[in-house]
């Protein structure tokens, strides 16, 4: 990468350089061979796979032959509230995280950090993040999820059952590590360095390996992991990295909430959302003249990654589009309605379905099946071989 790029997980600054980001995480590709061996168990492959937006990991082979072998797996994700709800490249790894999950059937445990953005800073206050948080989880839960094998848990709530396995973890980082790691500083509250070994713990939920879909930016937490978990009689987390989803404003402008209009919220008015569209970053040429002559670059077209991403499931509908446009087939305007108009049906769907996850909320968080079991769940610290 650049010298100026800043990559923690709190602050994306400057050009990614995603080859070079495999070889210095230590990841690897999502191959074709690896896909199809996913297939196998899964009788298809979402978008997001097939299209390698999820384009990296770690150990997805051996949790592929877990399973073949009837050990098993289970998913972990999560997200931190910070200054808005969710907006549309929040949920890209909960639609993945959603799909493994029908797929395979597995326990998914989702933390939701009510604490990290309060002391990261860019949290105003602790009562505006309380208010996100129940706004979130119930985005979540429309997303889909299974409630008896989902467990949804905030960190405040739930820590009596978190700090002995944090504390454990907690251990085993010094703080040159988390420095080099996570680009902490002298400003950096005292908080927040404690918080990464909050974030491995629900790794150690299971005695069986832990998958994990997010995107690259967050990789450092579980790199720590990695070096902890076997020394503790636990698996090394496998992981599905995405690439960083673009904004509105350009393909390598991220969804931010302190810019609503690069942003696409999940509880934006469906017609608030369209004109936010018809205002996207293209790749198209200053007049249609130009347009019918030179044809546009979908390479560079939010528009275009919006459908690759989520909203065109047809390939073959997705490869005619790009065709049209480099022919100049296709305008702007034209292109940009129909995704708006996609956008707006999800939207109308999904906030119809948030009154349903208003009625089933506690399951995910108090009594469903892996609910309730979480809330008996201790660390059992005394087996370590040294604790
Ligand atoms: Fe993008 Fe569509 Fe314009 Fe092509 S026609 S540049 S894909 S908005």
């Amino acid at each position: 990468m650049p010298e100026e790029t800043v990559f923690t997980p709190w602050e994306v600054e400057g050009v990614v350089d995603y080859e070079k980001l495999l070889k210095e995480f230590g990841a690897y590709r999502v191959t074709d061979e690896l896909l199809a061996e996913l297939k196998k168990h899964t009788g298809d492959l979402h978008m997001l796979l097939s299209r390698k937006i999820f384009y990296a990991h770690r150990d997805l082979d051996l949790v592929l032959k877990d399973y073949a072998d009837g050990k098993g797996f289970f998913l972990y994700t999560g997200i931190a509230p910070s200054r808005s709800t969710m907006h549309l490249a929040h949920i890209v790894p909960f639609v993945m995280t959603q799909w493994l999950q029908e797929k395979f059937k597995v326990n998914t445990y989702i933390m939701i950090p009510d604490e990290e953005k309060y002391l990261a800073k860019k949290a105003s206050s602790l009562a505006k993040v309380d208010s996100l948080v129940e706004q979130t989880i119930l985005d979540i839960i429309a997303l889909g999820f299974d409630l008896d094998r989902t467990f949804i848990f905030k960190d405040r709530e739930y820590i009596k059952h978190l700090y002995t396995a944090a504390v454990i973890v907690a251990r085993r980082v010094n703080f040159s590590l988390a420095k080099a790691v996570f680009g902490f500083h002298g400003e950096t509250s005292i908080g927040l360095i404690f918080y990464p070994a909050l974030q491995i713990v629900p790794t150690l939920f299971e005695k069986k390996r832990c998958l994990i879909p997010y995107g690259i930016d967050q990789d450092p937490y579980f790199r720590i992991q990695r070096d902890i978990a076997p020394k503790l009689g636990y698996y090394k987390t496998a992981s599905l990295m995405s690439i960083l989803i673009p904004g509105l404003e350009g393909i390598k402008s991220k969804m931010s909430a302190s810019k609503p209009e690069t942003a696409i919220f999940l509880r934006d008015p469906p017609e608030v959302a369209a004109k936010k569209i018809m205002n996207a970053f293209t790749g198209g040429q200053p007049t249609i003249r130009e347009q019918r002559e030179r044809g546009g670059n979908p390479n560079i077209c939010c528009v275009y990654q919006w459908f690759r991403i989520l909203f065109e499931p047809s390939d073959k509908a997705l490869s005619e589009r790009y065709e049209k446009c480099t022919r100049g087939e296709l305008l702007c305007g034209e292109c940009k309605k129909e995704l708006a108009e996609r956008i707006k049906a999800f939207l109308k769907e999904h906030q119809r379905k948030l009154k349903e996850a208003e009625k089933i909320k506690d399951k995910f968080l108090y009594d469903g099946k892996l609910a309730r079991e979480m809330w008996n769940w201790e660390f059992d610290y005394k087996t370590l071989k040294e604790y």
